[in-house]
């Protein structure tokens, strides 16, 4: 028994520097959208390679503006995937446009591009690849569909900062990327998100909808919405920016250890996911295959199970999303069969930066002993 803490499943890495940051911009009173924003701005966009990045208040106004450049509009669909956080369509519903589902490659648990083009009628616009879990969408199949159709592609990389696509950072692939930096992601400023793009229009409209549509300090030229990242948290961010390569990197050790190791030891109620060599993962999850039938518990069981134990995990997206109840009931008869077969059976297990090897091999033996 791991008597001397609880290992969380996600745990922000913060340290002096990011209290200094903030006590800079308080002492400043300079509170919002000023230098911080605009710095963080710029050394994001070229941390990922990308020409502009709008810092915006959460990863669901980055996804919402995306959807407002475009010109999504009632009754236009747009291609989502089942397995997601729910704010992906979210975005899609706020426009009043339709989220149509297609199914996961149930290797890498993103979107088909094979059964998005199925998914394709007269009335799309769009398809909004997640690279869930730290993984990537297959951007080459993805891509080539958009071109084909002439379909935007808006990237949802709120679980990726970092990601490599065949050495190519997620996010910068698509017309569009967006970024969450809530506390669990990768990086935090505590609440925050960014929009990035190639394109310098789309990012000088997309300032323009953060901020009440304004064009200067009283024309109100476009519907726009409250946005804003504030400063405090973009100081934050600088700072976590500048670390983001070394949690990165431990995220990524932590997890190859625990893969490997579970890998080895042939759990038959467990099973390991493929990796795709294409990837440079970073592990927002790191996650599991669980079958319930096999090891006697359900899921949720084996989860309660091991939180007793000391180790928390996530659990979560127990069911395709087109099955939430603020859906209503127009996707009764959707069913996806690779989604169906994955939502539900799987857990992320701790790999944040904090962990020690001990940590580690603890979950390990625990998983071992079930
Ligand atoms: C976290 C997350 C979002 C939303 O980000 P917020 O900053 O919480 O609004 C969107 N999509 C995915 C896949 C996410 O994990």
């Amino acid at each position: 028994m791991n008597t001397y803490r609880v290992i969380k499943v996600s745990e922000p890495f913060t340290t002096q520097d990011e209290l200094k940051a903030i006590r800079e911009v308080l002492l400043s009173g300079q509170f919002v959208s000023g230098r911080k924003v605009k710095e963080f701005e710029e050394r994001f966009a070229n941390y990922l390679g990308v020409k502009h990045a709008v810092a915006v208040s959460s990863g669901t106004a980055a996804l919402h503006i995306a959807l407002i450049l475009l010109g999504v509009k009632p009754g236009d669909e747009v291609i989502v995937p089942p397995l997601s956080f729910f704010a992906t369509i979210e975005a899609v519903l706020y426009q009043g446009s339709v989220p149509v589902f297609a199914d996961i490659d149930p290797r890498s648990f993103c979107l088909d591009s094979q059964d998005v083009e199925r998914k394709i009628t007269k009335a799309t616009v769009a398809i909004i690849p997640v690279h869930l879990f730290g993984n990537a969408a297959d951007m080459d199949g993805i891509m080539d569909v958009a071109e084909r159709y002439d379909l935007a592609v808006i990237e949802d990389a709120a679980q990726a900062h970092g990601t490599e696509y065949k050495g190519k950072k997620v996010g910068g692939i698509g017309n569009m990327g967006a970024f969450s930096f809530y506390a669990t992601k990768h990086m935090t400023t505590g609440e925050g998100g960014a929009l990035v793009t190639n394109d310098g229009e789309w990012a000088r409209m997309a300032r323009i909808i953060r901020n009440h549509g304004l064009i200067d300090a009283n024309h109100h030229d476009y519907l726009g919405y409250n946005y804003r990242m504030n400063e405090m948290a973009a100081a934050i961010g600088i700072v976590q920016l500048k670390r983001l390569e070394e949690m990165n990197e431990r995220r990524i050790v932590n997890s190859l250890y625990l893969l490997g190791e579970l890998d080895k030891r042939n759990l038959g109620w467990l099973t390991v996911p493929e990796l795709n060599t294409n990837v440079r993962h970073t592990f927002f999850w790191c996650p599991v295959l669980v079958n319930g039938e096999r090891l006697g518990l359900s899921v949720t069981e084996l989860a309660t199970k091991l939180k007793k134990k000391g180790i928390e995990t996530r659990h979560r997206y127990h069911e395709p999303l087109y099955r939430q109840r603020a859906l209503g009931p127009s996707y009764r008869n959707t069913h996806l069969k690779n989604a169906e077969q994955v939502a539900g059976r799987l857990i992320g297990l701790p790999n944040h930066p904090n962990l020690n090897k001990d940590d580690l091999d603890y979950i390990v033996t625990t998983l071992e002993e079930l």
